[in-house]
């Protein structure tokens, strides 16, 4: 794996628009606006980076944000999953800042959602960016960012079943995860829970 030089970019946690900023917290519903709010930011930083196609798509509940760069349907293409909702901040007198003003402490981000997941599926959304201005995409990418991750996804499945074209992929890349150490690495398998009635 190579490092690409380039200017360090804090757009993930200064931006006023970003996404970290929105309190897309999907559990509670005084939070609807801010959710399509937040797939909006998504779906821009999404045509920011470099896709040819972004879209907030409406569900049962909150939206998915779509997006795609096709550089040639003849190549594999690799679908991005991630979530832009967040779990409410309570209690807040335990944060030392505000859990959606988000600031810089020791090269860390912290704010709601930045290691779950918004940083997460925003390292993707600038190594898209990057490979776009170098010019060396060698796959398709398509990203699905959802907004009930945080809520058990109750509307995911049956947005997959109908958009089963459009989500058509040859690798899935799940960005909702912890860093196991600060070099690249690629972990395999996920835990995860069935629920059956
Ligand atoms: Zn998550």
């Amino acid at each position: 794996m190579e490092r690409i030089p380039g200017k360090k970019q804090r757009t993930f946690p200064e931006r006023n628009d970003g996404p970290a900023r929105i309190p897309s917290i999907s559990a509670k519903s005084e939070h609807k606006a801010d959710m399509t709010k937040c797939a909006e930011a998504v779906k821009k930083s999404l045509l920011d980076a470099g896709c040819n196609k972004a879209e907030v798509m409406a569900t049962d509940g909150h939206p998915v944000v779509y997006g795609e760069k096709i550089i040639d349907p003849s190549k594999p293409t690799v679908l991005v999953y991630g979530h832009y909702d967040v779990q409410p901040p309570e209690p807040l007198e335990l944060w030392h800042s505000g859990p959606f003003e988000p600031v810089i402490k020791d090269g860390m981000v912290f704010a709601r959602g930045s290691a779950d997941d918004k940083g997460q599926f925003y390292m993707h959304v600038k190594a898209l960016e990057i490979m776009t201005k170098t010019n060396s995409m060698s796959t398709n990418i398509k990203f699905l960012i959802e907004g009930e991750e945080e809520v058990g996804s109750p509307n995911l499945g049956k947005f997959v079943g109908a958009n089963k074209a459009l989500l058509k992929a040859d690798v899935i890349l799940i960005s909702d995860s912890s860093m196991l150490s600060m070099n690249p690495f690629a972990g395999y398998g996920s835990g995860g829970s069935v629920i059956s009635k």
